[in-house]
């Protein structure tokens, strides 16, 4: 039985979550992906997971999406002589490409390409954003600052230029390294973070060249700058707040958030809500009441998945964070307001025969109080685009690609089965019938709405729908 509920769960997997016991755990209380983390974990790790994964996926029935997340261009300082230091306030500290341990005075910043971007009274957030320091000079190799927020700072903390555009690309040589590893693992998806600007997306599809699906993580104020052309060429989003957080003043996210997920609901592509989403759980057994209602607030402005991180790779409570999140997503959705809510914007159909089929199921759908649209893809996309619409019924994707099937795990309202292609009308009802009455969508007597593309077998022709009676 699929998990019968619209918004997605995506599960990170790391030292709580890597047995085989522990992965099943996640998958029966309701993750629909898992999230492989590359900035952690070995590849053979990550390796280990997929199978277990795959066999799961044997053993259920039900297709699963992995996805991998490339570390990205993380900026760090070096090390310190002692493993820390004390920053106090006011204090002058200076950055360099020297690889000399740091000391309080100073710290080493690998980063050569760095130096160009930054300049005078430019701030730098060290260590998530916990110690800022403004920039008062700098040459070629090194800058000179004063600590605005001073406190303890150790080895290899991440550094972050709020606003700043940075002259590097999004992946990195090990990016390229574990993105063709995971690539031969067979991923679903790819999530590359640190995005910036369109041409970051465009160069890591040209490699990863249709073997996977592309996620770009909106992670950078930068990329808002030009938000519609990065979501054109990518087929998913993430607002990857950790990140963005560090970033932009915490007053500041929850607006970018709905900015990013309306934007992405237009142009129909998957878009993901991820980081401290139920973040308590990592150590304790329940959330707050505001993570609960963080959580439910995605679900309602309609997100298509929602992405645990600590809590499910690294907390005490990995099982019961993602039953926790499949609880909230399901109250949710029984709420009357809730189909009000995610309707608050109307989405416009492209001149395609595709949106004009996949409206118009949804409309007869409602008409005839049909129990689900059943819809024929290769590619994916028609889901994709009637998940778009959002309707009041689930979608159930039949497709002859085992790939499709993963990579729609992610998608809103979306169950997939994979099967072979209709040879013909009475074949397209029998299957949708069949299938819908055996995943327990319809019952007899009940109708369901059925789209494909005719002649059958030909990816990109949605023309057809069709009601049938179970
Ligand atoms: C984030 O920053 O919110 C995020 C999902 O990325 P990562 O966990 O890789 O930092």
């Amino acid at each position: 039985m699929p998990h019968i509920r619209n918004a997605k769960i995506i599960a990170t997997l790391g030292p709580a979550s890597s047995t085989p016991e522990a992965i099943r755990g996640l998958f029966e209380a309701g993750a629909d992906v898992f999230r492989l983390n590359f900035s952690h974990g070995e590849p053979r790790e990550h390796a280990e997971s997929t199978a277990v994964i795959r066999e799961l996926e044997k053993n259920t029935g039900r297709p699963i999406g992995v996805l991998m997340d490339l570390q990205g261009p993380k900026l760090r300082i070096g090390a310190f002589r002692d493993g820390k230091i004390a920053l106090a306030e006011g204090a002058p500290f200076r950055l360099d490409l020297s690889s000399e341990p740091g000391d309080a005075t100073r710290a080493s910043l690998p980063h050569p390409e760095l130096f160009s971007a930054l300049g005078a009274n430019m701030d730098l957030l060290l260590d998530d954003g916990r110690i800022r320091l403004t920039i008062r000079e700098r040459g070629e190799d090194f800058a000179e600052t004063v600590v605005v927020t001073g406190g303890e700072l150790s080895d290899h903390k991440g550094v972050n230029l709020p606003g700043v555009a940075l002259p590097v690309r999004a992946l990195t040589e090990k990016d390229a390294r574990d993105l063709d590893f995971g690539l031969t693992l067979g991923v679903d998806w790819v999530a590359l973070s640190f995005v910036q600007r369109p041409e970051d997306v465009a160069e890591v599809r040209e490699r990863i060249a249709g073997r996977a699906a592309l996620m770009s993580k909106i992670e950078k104020p930068a990329a808002l700058e030009r938000l519609d052309e990065i979501i054109a060429l990518s087929d998913g989003i993430m607002v990857a707040r950790g990140d963005l957080g560090v970033e932009l003043a915490p007053e500041e996210v929850p607006g970018v958030q709905k900015r990013i997920l309306r934007a992405a609901r237009r142009a129909g592509k998957p878009v993901v809500i991820a980081t401290q989403m139920l973040e308590s759980m990592i150590w304790a057994p329940a959330p707050t009441r505001a993570e609960a209602s963080d959580v439910a607030t995605a679900v309602y402005d309609g997100a298509d998945a929602l992405m645990l991180s600590a809590e499910s790779a690294s907390g005490k409570h990995p099982r019961g964070a993602v039953e926790m999140m499949n609880r909230i997503i399901e109250k949710v959705e029984q709420d009357p307001l809730y189909r009000s809510l995610i309707m608050a914007e109307g989405q416009v159909p492209e001149e395609t025969t595709a949106d004009a089929i996949t409206l118009a199921a949804k409309q007869v759908a409602k008409t005839i109080k049909a129990r689900a649209i059943v819809s024929y893809t290769t590619s994916g996309s028609t889901a994709v685009r009637a998940s778009r619409v959002r309707p009041e019924v689930p979608i159930v994707v039949l497709t002859p690609s085992l790939a499709t099937a993963r990579r729609l795990a992610t998608v809103w309202g979306v169950h997939c089965v994979h099967t072979e292609d209709a040879t013909d009308f009475d074949d397209m009802t029998a299957k949708a019938i069949a299938t819908a009455r055996d995943l327990g969508f319809a019952e007899t007597g009940e109708s369901i709405v059925t789209t494909a593309g005719v002649p059958f077998g030909t990816p990109g022709t949605t023309n057809v729908l069709r009601i049938a009676i179970v």
